[in-house]
């Protein structure tokens, strides 16, 4: 088992119906501890060059429409092998295939208002999170 870090967004569709607290407690009783957490609203270009890798998918626009709609919450997640923990709490991407128990199958209303954004490796977790937090902002 590794101690890992992984980045999270809590998405619009969830900070519009108040799920922020409801979400952060289901990643602490899976084991996964909030050591940074801030509330933004997105620009435009932070959301293009988040989501870069899907630039020529059909659903861009429409993302990046979503994820500055309202504000997010950008998050550092810490835990045993946080990165694998915290795509299994949220579930799949289409919350009719999530499982129960999950953040999507609980709370999103759509493949694409999903409610939560997890790093899908440890190396893009380090980039993702760099492009949100300075080092001084995380604390363990
Ligand atoms: N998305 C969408 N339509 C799709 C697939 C994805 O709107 O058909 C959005 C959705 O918000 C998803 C995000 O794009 O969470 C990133 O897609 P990815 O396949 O990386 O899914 P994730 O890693 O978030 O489960």
């Amino acid at each position: 088992m590794a101690l890992e870090r992984t980045f999270s967004i809590i998405k619009p569709d969830a900070t519009n119906r108040n799920l922020t607290g409801a979400i952060n407690s289901l990643f602490e009783k899976n084991g996964l501890r909030i050591v940074a957490q801030k509330r933004i609203q997105m620009t435009t270009a932070q959301a293009e060059t988040f989501y870069a890798v899907h630039s020529a998918r059909p659903f861009f626009g429409e993302l990046v429409e979503f994820m500055t709609s309202a504000p997010v919450v950008v998050q550092v997640l810490e835990g045993e092998n946080a990165v694998l923990k915290h795509r299994e709490v949220m579930g799949a991407t289409n919350p009719s295939e999530a499982a129960e128990g999950t953040v999507r199958k609980e709370f999103a209303l759509s493949i694409g208002e999903n409610s939560v954004h997890g790093s899908d490796s440890l190396e893009n977790a380090a980039i993702e999170i760099a492009q949100f937090f300075a080092g001084n902002e995380i604390v363990g």
